[in-house]
């Protein structure tokens, strides 16, 4: 980073201090990883063996969980967390009150948390889940854009805009997995002319839930660009 760079974050962070991205209380301006004492991301990350898919915490390794098996989802990917107690209730607040600077300690924490995967990946591009103009602009933002950016910048890789919203879809939270499949099912579409870089394309969002957003974004993709290869990579996966 920049001396600059470094001297205008810290101003930063002593003028609004951190806080914990899990339980909200405020944190010393110093802290690298925005977690409290309490709070450790380690209670929050998948145990055990994973879906070979989606990784989902599955009963042997090598299975696929129901949702992949169901659905044939066929796209891979990782969840860093699971989304459950803190982890759920912050991904809301996020998505609710506008909190866009925990974009920044998301990133942090999926770049510490799954080192292993992104060093795995080779040469790649993150793609984030674009939002609907409308959303975006009650919103202000779109997280999920935020969250590549900030992951984008932490890894040194491209983020690329060209995957768009092609027309509204109903709010998604509480649909089934098969009227969310069919909701999503034309809700995206690629901007030619928005260049596209090299390297396997990394879908991001905040949260993996039945796997059709992905799915979606993924076949809006191959479509333009059949030899495109597409995996996923969010902030947490429900289980
Ligand atoms: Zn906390
Ligand atoms: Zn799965």
């Amino acid at each position: 980073m920049k001396t600059s760079k470094i001297i205008t974050e810290t101003l930063r962070r002593v003028i609004y201090p951190p806080r914990c991205l899990f339980c909200g209380s405020l944190l010393d301006y110093r802290t690298e990883i925005p977690l409290c004492e309490n709070c450790r991301p380690e209670r929050y990350l998948p145990q055990g063996p994973r879906c070979s898919i989606c990784s989902r915490p599955v009963g042997h390794a090598g299975d696929r969980c129901p949702g992949c098996r169901n659905h044939q989802s066929r796209i891979r990917g990782r969840g860093t967390f699971v989304y459950d107690g803190a982890v759920l209730e912050s991904v809301h607040a996020v998505k609710d009150n506008g909190m866009k600077d925990y974009a920044k300690g998301y990133a942090e924490l999926m770049v510490r948390y799954d080192e292993r995967i992104w060093c795995e990946w080779g040469q790649f591009f993150l793609v984030p889940v674009p939002v609907h103009p409308r959303r975006l602009l009650e919103r202000g933002y779109n997280q999920a854009e935020v969250l590549a950016r900030e992951l984008g910048e932490r890894l040194d890789v491209p983020v690329w805009t060209g995957l768009q919203r092609e027309e509204a879809t109903r709010a998604l939270r509480g649909q089934g997995a098969k009227s969310r499949r069919e909701s999503l099912a034309r809700a995206f579409r690629v901007d030619g002319s928005v260049p596209r870089p090299a390297g396997k394309a990394v879908i991001v969002d905040d949260i993996y839930t039945s796997g059709a957003t992905v799915e979606s974004c993924a076949k809006a993709i191959q479509d333009v660009y059949p030899e495109q290869e597409v995996c996923f990579w969010t902030f947490s996966i429900r289980t």
